[in-house]
């Protein structure tokens, strides 16, 4: 069979150059980035194979290409850089969207969409199932990215009733691993690299807000069986169900680092949802999906990751 043509939008940040390593081996793959969180750094070792090309490309901006399947992922995902610029984080989401609908109409191929537990907000319902609609701020700092990414979900859902283009819609809860952004401020990263540096732990709040995080391989697995899974639009759950509080995974990550770093108090973010934990009984239905790597086992590969990452800055 002839390989597959993929284009990953966002494919050199975290995410995206991950699910560039899962599909090389069966498929060409089109990574398009405009390096604003992601680097050439996490596609290096891509960029010599012959089923590899990057495209430096923002997805405000229509681009044509002929390919069978789109993963769009393209967009700032931490609080710290989506808030950097919020009208760029807004027009990613909404004109990025359209940009790729548009070119999944035309081509045809078929579309993935990245979007996030955030269209949930500070959720009333918990854990949260896809039918919930979510309880979110439309004026509050965290709305370009929340609101941009529920705009999008509208666009897929449209095109594809209106136009018949063939969707996915992914909504992806907390996930960490190698290659999260040193300087991206999400928590995971944020923790070890303080923990590393014997820096203070900055908790934000009093740190009983919850999060339930997700390894990256097992995220990248659902997405890619989501993608190509017959007659499923989504929205599709993906991610880990095990809930804690921020503050014991403060606590975990002092441990597992031998850290001598004291936890630090920081004011509350606006907006910061107080608990998330999805309900994925609809990915374990219709994919057969479930994670499969503990939260000790996804830190320690976290974690000798930005060891590394240090010592090479040294
Ligand atoms: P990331 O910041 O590491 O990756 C985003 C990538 O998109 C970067 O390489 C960046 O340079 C690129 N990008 C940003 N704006 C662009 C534009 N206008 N044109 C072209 N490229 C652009 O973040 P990530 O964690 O890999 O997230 C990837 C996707 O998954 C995002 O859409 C995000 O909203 C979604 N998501 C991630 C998480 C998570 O926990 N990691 C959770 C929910 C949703
Ligand atoms: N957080 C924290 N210290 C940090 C960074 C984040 O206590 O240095 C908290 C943050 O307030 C939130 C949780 O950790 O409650 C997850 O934050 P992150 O930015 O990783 O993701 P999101 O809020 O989008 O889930």
């Amino acid at each position: 069979m002839a390989r597959k043509r993929i284009l990953i939008t966002g494919g050199a940040g975290f995410l995206g150059s991950h699910l560039c390593d899962k599909l090389i081996d069966r498929a060409d793959v089109i990574c398009v980035d405009n390096f604003f969180t992601g680097g050439k750094r996490n596609i290096a070792h891509l960029l010599d194979s012959p089923h590899f090309e990057l495209i430096r490309h923002d997805v405000t901006e229509p681009i044509l290409v002929e390919v069978d399947q789109i993963y769009n992922f393209a967009c700032p995902a931490s609080p710290v850089h989506y808030q950097y610029n919020p009208i760029k984080t807004i027009k990613t989401n909404v004109l990025g969207t359209m940009n790729m609908l548009g070119l999944a109409k035309r081509v045809p191929a078929r579309i993935l969409q990245a979007s996030t537990s955030e269209v949930y907000g500070d959720p009333h319902q918990h854990p949260q199932k896809e039918s919930y609609w979510g309880y979110v701020n439309t004026i509050g700092p965290r709305s370009c990215y929340d609101e941009g990414k529920r705009v999008a979900e509208t666009l897929m859902m449209d095109y594809h009733r209106h136009n018949g283009v063939d969707i996915r819609i992914v909504r992806i809860f907390n996930t960490y691993g190698p290659r999260m952004a040193e300087n991206d401020g999400r928590v995971v990263s944020n923790f070890i690299l303080q923990a590393l540096r014997n820096q203070p732990i900055t908790l934000f709040g009093e740190g009983s807000q919850t999060r339930s995080f997700c390894y990256v391989s097992d995220l990248v697995e659902g997405i890619v069986r989501l993608m190509n899974t017959e007659g499923l639009t989504g929205p599709v759950n993906i991610g880990n169900p095990n809930e804690m509080t921020v503050r014991q995974l403060a606590e975990m990550v002092i441990e597992m680092t031998g850290s001598k770093s004291e936890i630090v108090h920081r004011p509350l973010p606006q907006d910061d949802p107080l608990q998330r934990q999805p309900d994925i009984s609809l990915a374990k239905e219709k994919l057969g999906w479930e994670p499969q790597v503990a939260l000790a086992e996804g830190l320690r590969a976290t974690i000798d990751y930005f060891e590394n990452y240090l010592s090479e800055a040294e």
